[in-house]
């Protein structure tokens, strides 16, 4: 499939654009050509900019993949809905983070006491990150959440769980950004059997 991507040149795109046409697909960059014969498009740019990839997408009647994160839900969906496109976004694309944040809210009905600490790179625009709100969205409790930014980390979160005379934490890593290529894969490949509108978090592709 022919793939615009948006953010060709970043940290992730440049990771992402090389593994996409190495899974087989044709990778444009959005930023600088026209979407004609796109099947689909990826945006890892920033929170500013991706309303405005989004759109001109939806207007071209092609879907989105979304990896850019601290952006307004609600503007997208309705943008696609009313395009009747379908995009799709993931705070997280890390098999791994899907993992700990379903690890989380089953541990949430046991000990209703929790912190998120959430590490990052240092130019992560974003605080606290998008997984963060996620997991603490799916815990259905409302745990503190911590946000470092320091050079030498990639992505990393840990949850962790205190109750009397115990505690449990739940950490992932993301040590290298090729962990978010199978998962942006997966999504190129359910996200024209979506509804229209935005849907958001992996498991609903799983
Ligand atoms: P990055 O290194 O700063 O790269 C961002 C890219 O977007 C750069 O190529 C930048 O181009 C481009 N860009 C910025 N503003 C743009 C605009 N207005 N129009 C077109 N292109 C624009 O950032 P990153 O670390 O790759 O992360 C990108 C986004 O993905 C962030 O929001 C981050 O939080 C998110 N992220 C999500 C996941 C996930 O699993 N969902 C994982 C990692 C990161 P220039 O350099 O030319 O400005």
């Amino acid at each position: 499939m022919k793939i615009a991507l948006f953010g060709a040149g970043g940290r992730v795109g440049s990771v992402l654009g090389p593994a996409l046409e190495a899974a087989g697909h044709e990778v444009v960059a959005g930023g600088s050509v026209g979407l004609e014969g796109c099947g689909a498009a990826v945006d890892f740019t920033a929170p500013d900019a991706v309303g405005t990839n989004v759109a001109r997408c939806v207007a071209e009647n092609v879907p989105v993949v979304i990896g850019t994160t601290g952006f307004d839900h609600g503007a997208i969906d309705r943008a696609a809905r009313e395009a009747g496109v379908p995009c799709f976004h993931a705070p997280n694309f890390a098999q791994g983070a899907v993992l700990m944040m379903r690890f989380a809210e089953e541990a949430a009905k046991v000990f209703p006491r929790a912190e998120i600490v959430e590490l990052h790179h240092e130019a992560k625009r974003d605080a606290p990150s998008g997984t963060a709100k996620a997991t603490a969205e799916r815990m259905g409790i409302t745990p503190s959440i911590h946000s470092i930014r320091l050079p030498g980390l990639v992505a990393h979160q840990e949850v962790i769980f205190g109750g009397p005379g115990e505690t449990l934490t739940i950490r992932h890593d993301t040590t290298s950004r090729e962990a978010f290529v199978p998962g942006v894969l997966l999504a190129l490949e359910k996200v024209r059997e979506l509804p229209a509108g935005l849907t958001v978090g992996l498991d609903a592709i799983l």
